[in-house]
Formats: C-alpha cells, structure tokens, sequence
C-alpha cells in the first residue's frame, strides 16, 4: 500500500509537471503572437519537367527565447485549441503577401498560405483577404488557400464558401491529400484548383509495393479531374524519376529540391531560375 500510494504521488506530479508545462506554452505562444515574433519562411514548388520554381509555400516559423524551435505540428493545433488561429491566419496572409508582392511581380510566382477550414468558412477572413491584396495591389489569381481534407470532410458550407472564394478569384487547394478520409467523390463536386499529395504517398513510390498499383490509377484519376497536383516532401531522384515519367505536368516539393528557406534566399533562387537549358536543380541538404 505504501507503495501504491508512492506511484500514485508520482503520478499526480508528473500530470501536474505535464498540465504546467502545456500551460506555459500557451502563455509563450501567446505572447509570441502579441509581440509578432513569428517567422515565415518559404518552401519552392516546382515544376517538374521545366525544373523550373513556379510558387513558394509560406511555412510559419516560432523560436521561444528560451525552449528554441517548436514544431508547427505542435503549436498549430494548440492555437486551434486556444482561439488563436484567427489572428495567426490573418498575420500569416498580411505578412505572406507583404514579403511576396514584389516577386510576384516580377516572376509571377504562386504563394500559397495554409489556412483552417474555420477561416474558410468565416465571410470575415474573406473580407479581410480581399482589403489585403488590394492595399498591396496583390493579385488574387496568384494566392492559393490550402486546406486540409480533414478539416474540411464533414461541412456542407464548404462547398459554399469555396465558390465564394473563387468568384473573388483566389485558387482553393486541398493540403495532406491522403492522410484523412480520402474522398474523391466529395472533392470532384468541389472545384479545387489543386490537390496536394501527402509525403506518405509521395515516399511510397520508392518503398511500397502495393503502392505500384494503386499509384498509377491514384494519378490517371487526378489526369482526369485537372486540378494541379504537387507531390510533396520529395527526398529522392527515383521519386522525381518515376514522377517524370508518369506525370511529368505534376509540381513537386521537398528537402530534394529545397527546405523552406528565408526570403531573401529565394529571391536569390529565383534570380537563377530557369537561365541554363540544362541548369542543375538547385538542392540544399
Ligand atoms: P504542410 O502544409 O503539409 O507543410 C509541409 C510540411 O512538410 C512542412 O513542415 C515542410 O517543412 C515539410 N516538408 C517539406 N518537404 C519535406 C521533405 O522533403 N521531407 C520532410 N520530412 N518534410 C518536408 P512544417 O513547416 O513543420 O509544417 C507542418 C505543418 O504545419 C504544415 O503542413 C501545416 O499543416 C502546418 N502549418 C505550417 N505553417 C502554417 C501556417 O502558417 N498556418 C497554418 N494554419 N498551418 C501551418
Ligand atoms: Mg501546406
Ligand atoms: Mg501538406
Ligand atoms: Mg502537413
């Protein structure tokens, strides 16, 4: 009994430890957000069979002064949780646009913004989208919202209010395609402009072998239905290799082509885009 009594003290604290510990994230985070010490940084889409960067994805970024880097993986959900993501989105598309307007400008790059699917069922964040790419003379046609399948299964609204946005121009992209309850008679009666395949679809090319047969019906679908389709998280040439000749119109992107980078690193990349015929993919490992 002493010593059930001993592991059930043990217990209690390390909960406590635990309850404390999520605790103090939620004060950092939202202190981060007051004082807008979050970062983007931006990963390259490219086109696969020009080599060629077509867009960027904004990816945020926190450093906490005193626990360092933590994952969006993490601090995303808790914001959700905390009802914070409204002003996080709304900072993210200020600042996605702020950074980008010039490049767009000049190379008529894609910029896509990873939104919730509360955002894009609230009429406030379109409001607020629209007053934002007009103080920065931003073109609509050239910013892509990416949601999550997940995210999005269940709402009817959906529909609605992806037709919304896409009358004011914007493109829709479902992210993570394959991770939830992938539904392709669902998406096909919402107009996406682009699906997004998750990096366990894109890793089984090299790995699985069931994978070899549904693949190619999984991309002879997507032919089908003409959205734009980005393979993601591609680490390796025989991903590229076997992408190339299967799909060759397909945007690809990953540690392969490039980490998400600080802007002014992708200014510099662009700057080299395309020069050469046979210019070498640019990599950073
Ligand atoms: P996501 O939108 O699917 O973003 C892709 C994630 O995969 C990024 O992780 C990216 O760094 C990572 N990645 C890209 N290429 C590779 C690769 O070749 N190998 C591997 N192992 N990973 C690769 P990150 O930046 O940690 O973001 C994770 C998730 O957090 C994102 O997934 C997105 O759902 C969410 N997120 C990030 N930034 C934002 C944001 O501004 N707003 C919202 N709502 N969510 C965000
Ligand atoms: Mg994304
Ligand atoms: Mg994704
Ligand atoms: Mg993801």
């Amino acid at each position: 009994t002493f010593i059930s009594l001993f592991i059930g003290l043990l217990i209690s604290l390390s909960i406590n430890l635990y309850i404390d510990k999520k605790r103090s994230l939620e004060k950092r985070l939202l202190d981060a957000v007051n004082k807008n010490r979050l970062h983007l940084v931006y990963q390259p889409i490219y086109h696969l069979k020009k080599n060629e960067i077509i867009g960027v994805e904004a990816l945020l970024r926190w450093k906490d002064p005193d626990i360092g880097f933590i994952s969006p993986d993490i601090f995303i959900p808790l914001a959700e949780a905390k009802g914070l993501m409204t002003q996080i989105t709304q900072l993210v598309t200020r600042k996605a646009i702020h950074d980008t307007r010039e490049l767009v400008r000049k190379h008529n790059l894609y910029i896509s913004i990873n939104i919730s699917s509360h955002d894009l069922c609230s009429t406030d964040y379109l409001l607020f989208l629209q007053h934002a790419i007009t103080d920065a003379q931003f073109p609509a046609s050239n910013l892509i919202l990416e949601i999550t399948e997940r995210q999005g299964a269940n709402t009817n609204s959906l529909k609605e209010m992806v037709e919304r946005f896409k009358l004011s121009g914007f493109n829709i992209a479902i992210d993570d395609f394959g991770t939830g309850y992938s539904n392709l008679n669902w998406l096909s009666h919402l107009s996406i402009d682009e699906i997004k395949i998750d990096k366990s679809i894109t890793d089984s090319i090299e790995t699985d072998s069931l994978n070899k047969v549904l693949l190619p019906n999984l991309i002879n679908l997507l032919k089908d239905m003409h959205p734009t389709v980005v393979f993601e998280g591609i680490e390796k040439q025989a991903q590229v290799d076997y992408l190339l000749a299967h799909f060759p119109n397909a945007l690809g992107q990953g540690w392969f082509f490039s980490k998400a980078r600080e802007l002014s690193e992708i200014q510099e990349l662009l700057s080299q885009n395309g020069n050469e015929e046979n210019a070498p993919i640019p990599r950073v490992v």
